[in-house]
């Protein structure tokens, strides 16, 4: 039986969850949303918690907020998903790229400061794999020239930086709910924030620009009065995933202290053999667990990193690669004039990454057989 890549930790709390949202009369955004804000809210620790109906959503209202407009440039790095850096395009503003730090898959901090112009709004820093960027470098490079600092925190719940839970530390965090993040809605999103004028305009923003207020200033019209006060979009969340959210908020806990031991596991059984390299985590933070990315050492295997996947595949274990480059994506390659050039680390990291099977639901024989596996491989294509 083929390991899966993933599969969603899913059981009778959600599908329990589901069906009284689908019987109670109300299954669009409504108070099981709102209850799902404050629970999430109180996890996290923060002020304001804005769900959306995706991470995409939440990055692009996050950009909304700050008055993100057209030819300005914001800093993503080079290796992350492309919503990070296509909500920057919504508004005809540049995604500048910056190298990654070839260890953690996360930007590194000492070429952010050269890549910064008059131009640059924001940097939307990615905790790769669920592993926290290095926040304070960055706050203080971001304090200096004045710009934003949106945390595209799709991998990183629960994830911890110097005592500070991730959602706590930044302008904006935007977390993802996608069917693969550590805790699912099917698709979802949720920004936190400390400021209350951002989270008003977010809130507004989520729903076609109505202004929430607007029938308790003019109560004399009644309820079924509102004002649009601004184009807005469609992005609100609905109680049907409300309710798998809640669901999946009650064991997130123990869904990370499984992935914390899968990825133990694999550390323990794989960090000794020469031709590969597990995942170097700073001391100073705690992974979310999302990727357990392993690196080949290419040097002394005779195999490359694509058939080493597809020797794993005929193996019956799905594995994946996190991400491919932005800049060698046809699109932002020729929309930015991207190339290869001054993306070392990036290179570097995308020629060996291999992601392995890890989720909450993984049996310790499934664990055992990818240990072996990988084990098998790493030493018949040595060198
Ligand atoms: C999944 C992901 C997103 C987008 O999340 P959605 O909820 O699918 O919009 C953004 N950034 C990164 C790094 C991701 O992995």
């Amino acid at each position: 039986m083929e390991i899966p890549f993933h599969k969603p930790y899913i059981t009778s709390d959600e599908v329990d969850g589901v069906v009284n949202a689908l019987q109670s009369g109300w299954i669009t955004m409504g108070s099981t949303t709102l209850e799902f804000e404050d629970r999430f809210r109180e996890y996290i620790g923060c002020k304001n918690a804005i769900s959306m109906n995706s991470c995409t959503a939440c990055l692009h209202l996050a950009l909304k907020a700050i008055n993100l407009t057209e030819g300005d440039e914001v800093l993503v790095p080079a290796v992350t998903f492309t919503a990070t850096a296509e909500v920057i395009t919504y508004f005809k503003a540049k995604p500048v790229l910056a190298d990654i730090d070839k260890h953690t898959g996360n930007i590194d901090i000492s070429k952010i400061e050269r890549k910064i112009t008059a131009k640059t709004k924001a940097i939307i820093p990615v905790h790769y794999g669920g592993q926290p960027c290095d926040m304070d470098e960055i706050a203080g490079i971001a304090k200096a020239h004045r710009l934003c600092v949106i945390e595209d925190a799709a991998h990183a719940i629960p994830a911890w930086y110097r005592q500070k839970k991730i959602g706590t530390i930044s302008d904006m965090t935007c977390f993802s709910f996608y069917a693969t993040k550590p805790l699912t809605t099917g698709e979802g999103g949720m920004v936190t924030t400390e400021n209350d004028e951002w989270t008003a305009r977010m809130k507004i923003l989520r729903l076609h620009g109505i202004s929430q207020d607007a029938w308790k200033r003019y109560s004399k019209e009644g309820t079924w009065f509102y004002e649009v006060i601004e184009a807005g979009h469609k992005y609100n969340l609905t109680d049907i995933q409300a309710a798998i959210g809640l669901a999946q908020l009650r064991k997130i806990e123990w869904m990370w202290q499984r992935r914390k031991l899968i990825a133990g596991r694999y550390t323990d059984a794989l960090q000794s053999i020469d031709t590969l390299m597990t995942p170097f985590v700073k001391p100073d933070r705690e992974s979310a667990w999302h990727l357990y990315v392993l690196k080949l050492n290419l040097e002394t295997l005779t195999i490359g990193r694509n058939q080493f996947i597809e020797e794993l595949k005929r193996r019956g274990i799905v594995t994946s690669v996190h991400f491919i480059p932005l800049y060698r994506h046809p699109y932002y390659r020729d929309a930015f004039s991207y190339s290869t050039n001054g993306f070392d680390g990036s290179e570097w990291f995308y020629e060996r990454v291999i992601s392995l099977p890890i989720y909450p639901g993984m049996t310790d024989a499934q664990v055992h057989t990818v240990i072996d596996t990988v084990t098998e491989l790493a030493t018949r294509y040595k060198k």
